[in-house]
């Protein structure tokens, strides 16, 4: 297996994920997030270039502010690795080109609507509006899932999510519903399907322990928009794969 590509992906996804950190800190607070220097969220300087190197510098200033000392937040690291990785295995499932990069930038918006969603409780709606774009985008240039595959993909997860919300009287946000529908049109319904009831089974994992402490009951309400990133970004890098493994559970 050749890594050149990969690698290759995996650098620009670190620096990708500098400028996600940027978003996920300025959406929630009406900044613009395009222009405008960045600077230190405690004493306000403007940060210099050699303080802005994803990951090194985070390790180099040993992840405190250059001049006030105040503690950088793990989130900025993290979010530059993740992206890192996310890119690399990117290159690595659909091979260096267009579906690749989709890829990258259909991850790349659900790292900022899950990490929103995560902080803020609510996913942006310039978030579903952007994978809504790059859906119609993606459709020009790779020809799988097909036409009928992905409005059948958005209706479904879109309206069952929709549906759901009215059955439990608000109970499932709205931009949950608008995520899904958004990223059912990108996947095509085979993938978006399986990355929804995926997205569940992940949550009620994860709420396990909370529940049986007693920390989180019914009422409780859960960000979903980490859960639906997830499991989107493996279905959407590996559908065939899992699908033949989990098939394969069954054959065996
Ligand atoms: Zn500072």
């Amino acid at each position: 297996m050749d890594f050149f590509y990969p690698i290759l992906y995996g650098m620009f996804g670190a620096v990708t994920g500098s400028f996600l950190n940027v978003c996920i800190l300025r959406i929630p607070e009406g900044e613009n997030f395009v222009t405008g220097r960045s600077h230190c969220p405690a004493c306000k300087r403007q940060l210099n270039p050699l303080d802005m190197v994803p990951i090194l510098s985070f390790l180099f200033l040993g992840g405190k502010c250059r001049s006030c000392g105040e503690r950088i937040s793990i989130q900025y690291p993290l979010v530059e690795a993740g992206t890192a990785l996310l890119f690399f295995l990117c290159c690595q499932a659909k091979g260096p080109g267009a579906e690749a990069v989709i890829m990258c930038l259909f991850g790349s918006l659900l790292t900022v609507g899950a990490l929103i969603d995560a902080r803020h409780m609510y996913i942006p709606d310039g978030i579903s509006l952007s994978i809504l774009v790059l859906a119609a985008g993606s459709l020009m240039i790779a020809p799988r899932p097909g036409l009928a595959g992905r409005i059948a993909g958005a209706v479904i997860c879109g309206g069952f999510l929709a549906l759901l919300r009215v059955l439990t009287k608000g109970g499932i946000g709205l931009g949950d519903a608008k995520l899904m529908a958004s990223s059912g049109l990108l996947l095509g319904v085979g993938a978006g399907m399986a990355a929804l009831l995926a997205a569940y089974i992940l949550a009620g994992l994860w709420c396990l322990i909370p529940l049986i402490r007693r920390r989180v009951n019914g009422r409780t309400r859960i960000p979903m928009a980490p859960f639906f990133a997830l499991s989107l970004i493996a279905f959407g890098l590996w559908y065939r794969e899992i699908m033949a493994w989990y098939m394969g559970l069954f054959l065996s």
